[in-house]
C-alpha cells in the first residue's frame, strides 16, 4: 500500500503547483492524472497575467511563453469599438509547455507524477479520509488535494461541490489558425446580440503568425444556437480561406466558488473550487493564487500536526479573491442581459476595474473601483450590494 502526505488528483495549473509547493516544503505528494501527456491536449485561450504575475509564484520562463499582449479590443456586431493599448496586459502562454515546466519543477522538488491513472473513490475514516481508491489501487494520504477541474469528483463525493449547473457553465469551442487578421497583439472579443448574445468570441494572437479563434457561451443554450453555430458564422465571414486546426471543446466554471472550501482533511482547488472569472472564464491565475494559499495552510497544519490551520484556507479566499469573483459575476450578468448598445458601457467599467487592480499581489481592491460600476447601471448593480457585501 502507498502512503503519502499529500494525495493530489489532477495534474494541471492547480494541482501541479501545489504539488511543486508542497514538496518543496518536505513532504511526501503524489499528484495523480488521467491524462496521458501534462499540458494536453490544451483547451484554453492561454491568455494570463504578466510575467511578474507569474513571478510571484515560480520564475518565468520564455520557454512558455508565446507572445505579449499588448491590449484589448472590443467589437460589436462587426464593429469595432473599442481599442485600448494596456502596457503590460500579460501574456499568451504555450500551455502546455507552462504545465510541463511547473510540472519538472514538481518533480526536481520531489514529487511523484503519475499519468494515465484515474481517482476512482474516496476513502472515509474516522477523522476524515484515509486516501483514494485509483485505478493503481488503494493509496492513503494525509491530505488529499482535489485539483480536479470542473467536473471534481473529489469535491463532489466529499459534499463540497454538486454537479456543474448549465447556468454556471461556460462552453467554449476553439480553432487554432495561421492569418493575419486580428493579430495585432490585442485580444479581441466580438460580442452583440447580432453576432453571439450571451457569450463572445475571440480573436487571441499567438506565436508563429498564429491566432486562436473561439466562441464561449454563459450558460446552457438548450432551445439557442450553439457556440459552434456562431464559430462557424464568425470563422466563414473572417477566416474562409485559412487552414482549421482540429476543433477544441471545453467547460469552465462561471459560479463563484463555494463557501467551504475544505472538509476534514480533503481541500478543493482551482476549477474543481470553481475559481475562476465568472466574466472572462480566465482561471490559470486565480488557480495558481488559490493553490498557493492553500499550500501555506497545509504545511502548518503537517508541521503543527492539526487540521485546524486548514480552515484559514477558505478564510483567506472568502476575502478578497471571492469578492472580486463576486463583482466579476455581477457585471456578467448585467453584460449577459444588456443592450448592444450597453456593451462598450460594460466593457470600459469593466477594463477601468481591471486597471484599479494592484496586480504585484493579485488579490487587493480599491472600492473605488466599483463607482464607476454603481454609477452607470444603478439600479441593476444596486440591487447585487447585499449579495455583495453579505460574505
Ligand atoms: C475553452 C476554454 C478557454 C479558456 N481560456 C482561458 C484563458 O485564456 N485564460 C485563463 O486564465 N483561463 C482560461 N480558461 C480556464 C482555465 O483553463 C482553467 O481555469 C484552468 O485550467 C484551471 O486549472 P485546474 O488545474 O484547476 O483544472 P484543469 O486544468 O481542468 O485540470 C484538471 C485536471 O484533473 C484531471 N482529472 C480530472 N478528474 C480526474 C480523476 N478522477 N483522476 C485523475 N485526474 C483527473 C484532468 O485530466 C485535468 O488534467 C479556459 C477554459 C476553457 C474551457
Amino acid at each position: 500500500m502507498n502512503k503519502y502526505d499529500v494525495i493530489i488528483s489532477g495534474a494541471s495549473v492547480a494541482g501541479l503547483y501545489s504539488g511543486y509547493k508542497l514538496a518543496k516544503a518536505g513532504m511526501s505528494v503524489l499528484i495523480i492524472d488521467r491524462r496521458a501527456e501534462i499540458g494536453n491536449p490544451v483547451r484554453c485561450g492561454e491568455a494570463t497575467g504578466n510575467r511578474r504575475e507569474i513571478e510571484r509564484f515560480f520564475p518565468y520562463d520564455e520557454s512558455y511563453i508565446a507572445r505579449d499582449l499588448t491590449g484589448l479590443a472590443v467589437h460589436v456586431n462587426g464593429s469595432e469599438e473599442l481599442s485600448v493599448e494596456i502596457p503590460d496586459t500579460g501574456v499568451i502562454l504555450r500551455r502546455e509547455k507552462f504545465e510541463q515546466y511547473i510540472a519538472n519543477l514538481a518533480k526536481k522538488a520531489g514529487a511523484t507524477i503519475t499519468l494515465d491513472e484515474t481517482v476512482t473513490g474516496l476513502i472515509e475514516s474516522e477523522t476524515g479520509y484515509s486516501g483514494v481508491n485509483s485505478s493503481m489501487g488503494y493509496i492513503t494520504g494525509k491530505f488529499i488535494v482535489a485539483a480536479d477541474g470542473a467536473e471534481s469528483f473529489l469535491g463532489r463525493e466529499a459534499g463540497l461541490t454538486s454537479h456543474l449547473k448549465p447556468r454556471d457553465a461556460y462552453t467554449a469551442l476553439q480553432y487554432r489558425i495561421k492569418s493575419d487578421k486580428f493579430n495585432d497583439g490585442k485580444m479581441h472579443f466580438f460580442s452583440g446580440n447580432q453576432s453571439i448574445p450571451n457569450g463572445y468570441i475571440w480573436v487571441f494572437p499567438k506565436d508563429n503568425g498564429e491566432v486562436s479563434v473561439g466562441a464561449g457561451l454563459f450558460g446552457s443554450h438548450k432551445k439557442g444556437e450553439k457556440a459552434a453555430t456562431y464559430l462557424d458564422a464568425f470563422m466563414a465571414e473572417h477566416y474562409a480561406n485559412c487552414k482549421k486546426s482540429m476543433l477544441i471543446t471545453g467547460c469552465a466554471p462561471i459560479a463563484v466558488s463555494p463557501k467551504q472550501l475544505t472538509k476534514a482533511n480533503l481541500l478543493i482547488v482551482g476549477d474543481a473550487a470553481r475559481m475562476v472569472n465568472p466574466l472572462t472564464a480566465g482561471g490559470i491565475m486565480n488557480a495558481l493564487e488559490a493553490a498557493d494559499l492553500m499550500g501555506d495552510c497545509i504545511i502548518e497544519a503537517h508541521r503543527k500536526g492539526s487540521l485546524k490551520p486548514l480552515d484559514r484556507y477558505s478564510k483567506k479566499w472568502n476575502g478578497t479573491p471571492r469578492f472580486i469573483q463576486k463583482v466579476f459575476f455581477v457585471i456578467k450578468d448585467i453584460y449577459s442581459q444588456s443592450p448592444d448598445e450597453e456593451i462598450i458601457a460594460t466593457a470600459q467599467a469593466a477594463a477601468k476595474f481591471l486597471a484599479k487592480l494592484d496586480r504585484s499581489k493579485l488579490f487587493t481592491l480599491p472600492f473605488s473601483a466599483l463607482f464607476p460600476m454603481i454609477r452607470l447601471y444603478s439600479g441593476r448593480f444596486i440591487k447585487w450590494i447585499p449579495w455583495l457585501i453579505k460574505g
